[in-house]
């Protein structure tokens, strides 16, 4: 798979920067590219079209039900369709104990289900030498049987892929306190936690150690936000091809959007899901019924 190396460090970043910032009230820039924004939620129209997902659980890293992916999805649907005229639609629950790599995983599926492929799949994986558990989650994508046209058409690999997200189902954003390892080791953040601040407060929040001046952030108002972020994040990373350059707020960025050297807005970061906007942009061209 490509991009295994090119994780999510601007998430990662992000994250970080969660730990230090506080929350802003202003409006962003004008750099929503979806037609579908409106000025009341009450009025926002639902998607005009779907990308389907087969979730994919990796029962060799950690448990997650069919209850628990059709909510991920649910969420990651919601949060795509305020920025796009997309939702994500789950037409299947798998789970694969056989194990291996995240890209012999995604071949079992496809060898499996030729006839009824999705435009991508989500494996719920702590990845290939853990990255995703690392970082959250990665991206990829494997090529389909002869004869099979992906309606989302990537302008990097074209239409006879099936896009890959791997996804750390139960990642800790934010996390405060645990130094690298599963359980809390101390009641202050250590190490490289909270935007590498060692002392700053962890509290309880979404069942978890997290930095304290993280928990009014976007991603942690729920306890799934952060996986279903992480679905839009890597899916979009197969619409361009600058790899972690396509991130939100990266001196590429920037400069593909107009803004000056160093921008950055905490709240919009979280918004765009740690995307360049221009990224959604790519995504909604690449539609091809
Ligand atoms: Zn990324």
């Amino acid at each position: 798979m490509r991009r295994v190396k090119l994780s999510c460090f601007l998430l990662l970043l992000v994250f970080v920067f969660a730990c230090n910032l506080p929350a802003r009230t202003s409006l962003p820039p004008t750099v929503t590219p979806s037609p579908t924004v409106t000025v009341s939620p009450t009025i926002t129209p639902g998607p005009t079209a779907y990308f389907t997902v087969a979730v994919i659980v990796d029962t060799n890293s950690e448990p997650v039900s069919r209850a628990q992916a059709e909510i991920l999805i649910s969420d990651a649907s919601a949060i795509f369709s305020r920025l796009t005229p997309f939702g994500f639609q789950l037409v299947d629950y798998a789970e694969d104990s056989t194990g291996g790599s995240t890209n012999s995983i995604a071949k079992r599926y496809v060898a499996a289900h030729a006839g009824a492929l999705p435009n991508g799949l989500v494996i719920l994986s702590y990845g290939d030498s853990g990255q995703a558990k690392l970082y959250g989650g990665y991206s990829g994508f494997v090529t389909a049987p002869a004869g099979f046209r992906n309606t989302f058409v990537s302008p990097t690999v074209g239409s006879s892929k099936i896009y890959i997200g791997v996804i750390h189902y139960s990642h800790k954003y934010a996390a405060c306190g645990y130094n690298g390892t599963d359980t809390v080791q101390s009641r202050v953040s250590v190490d490289g936690e909270c935007r590498n601040q060692p002392g700053t407060a962890c509290v309880q929040h979404n069942g978890y150690s997290m930095c304290e001046n993280a928990v009014n952030n976007l991603y942690a108002s729920t306890p799934t936000y952060f996986a279903a972020t992480s679905v839009i994040h890597e899916f979009l990373h197969s619409f361009s091809d600058a790899g972690n350059m396509d991130h939100y707020a990266t001196p590429e960025c920037n400069s593909r959007m107009g803004n000056p050297a160093g921008y950055f807005d905490f709240e919009e970061a979280e918004r765009m899901n740690g995307m360049c906007p221009d990224v959604y942009e790519n995504f909604v061209k690449s539609y091809q019924p």
